[in-house]
């Protein structure tokens, strides 16, 4: 199957209030030309260095995602161009990017990653954490940022029931801080899903898939 083919076809299977964003880490930028053309506009990169390698080679009117585990020194690399970053996970690194942000006279959008996965590796806020920051003054100080929403990443396994007991808690969580509406603070997007749990997300309410294999072949 081609990339054309496969974007068209996870699109003909997402509802209308779902945005996909194709996953082109570790690919070159001729795929993501064909999906381009293929009328793909949003794109997640995980690494700094390679987004920053292809930004200036695709149109300008991609949206770049950052997907990655985003380390604070890094931020100023991205902070020119990128859309939203998805996984933020510490107050230090909000900070970070509102101070570059400020820089190139922008406000970057962000979602929290939150930790539901039952893997030691993976990154994110638990709930305690997300709710201090939420209601911190600190946030409150941050102008150039804008936190839109939630991240999260289920546990790599084939039983479905767990992951969509991940899914579901992740979408509590999300319906229990959406009403905390400040200046700077308005959660609207879930991102949850990929290539394996795409559907289950969509059935337990994310609003934001990230696939890349589907739509790319496999890394
Ligand atoms: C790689 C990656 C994806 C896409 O994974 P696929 O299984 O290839 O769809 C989605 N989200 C994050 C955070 C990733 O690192």
């Amino acid at each position: 199957m081609s990339i054309t083919k496969n974007l068209q076809h996870i699109k003909s299977t997402l509802p209308e209030n779902v945005t996909l964003v194709a996953v082109s880490k570790t690919k070159p930028v001729n795929d993501l030309m064909e999906a381009y053309n293929a009328g793909q506009r949003i794109f997640g990169e995980n690494y700094v260095q390679e987004l920053v390698d292809k930004q200036p080679q695709l149109p300008n009117d991609v949206q770049w995602h950052f997907i990655g585990h985003l380390q604070s020194n890094k931020v100023k690399y991205i902070a020119p161009f990128v859309r939203l970053i998805h996984g933020v996970d510490s107050l230090r690194l909000l900070q970070e990017i509102n101070k570059q942000a400020v820089k190139n006279n922008r406000i970057i959008e962000c979602l929290f990653q939150v930790y539901i996965a039952e893997e030691e590796s993976k990154f994110g806020l638990d709930e305690k954490e997300l709710s201090e920051i939420l209601s911190s003054e600190e946030l409150k100080k941050l102008k150039n940022i804008k936190l839109v929403g939630l991240m999260g990443m289920s546990t790599f396994t084939d039983n479905q029931q767990q992951v969509k007991k991940e899914f579901q808690n992740l979408k509590a969580i999300f319906d229990k801080y959406r009403i905390l509406k400040t200046e700077n603070c308005e959660l609207q997007t879930l991102s949850m899903g990929m290539s394996g749990d795409y559907k289950l997300a969509i059935d337990c309410g994310s609003t934001m898939v990230r696939i890349g294999s589907s739509i790319f072949g496999s890394r």
